[in-house]
């Protein structure tokens, strides 16, 4: 398998949690409204195994491109705070840092 693939998959999985969690979320919402009449009918144990088991595959992807990006690392500087910056070194490809 590609790289590719792997970089595709560890950020199709990422969005693929941030949906779930995103459930839950809505679902807490409702929960919490003062009129809330319905229950909650979401099998939240599902929803948290899910999202542990994407986890598991976006870490396994990450392991992949770690074995498999012919790294390219660059220096560049992000900003931390209103006047401060800080020196990362990440690879172009895989975005791995340093
Ligand atoms: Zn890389």
């Amino acid at each position: 398998m590609s790289v590719e693939y792997y970089l595709l998959s560890r950020k199709t999985y990422d969005h693929m949690i941030a949906h779930l969690e995103a459930i839950l979320e809505l679902q807490n919402t409702l929960d919490e409204h003062p009129d809330s009449k319905f229950g909650n009918p979401l099998d939240v144990t599902y929803y948290h195994e899910e999202i542990q088991r994407f986890i598991q595959l976006k870490d396994m992807c990450s392991r992949r491109i770690m074995e498999l990006c012919e790294h390219d690392y660059i220096d560049d500087e992000i900003d931390v705070g209103p006047e401060t910056s800080q020196k990362i070194t990440y690879c172009q490809i895989c975005e791995h840092s340093k």
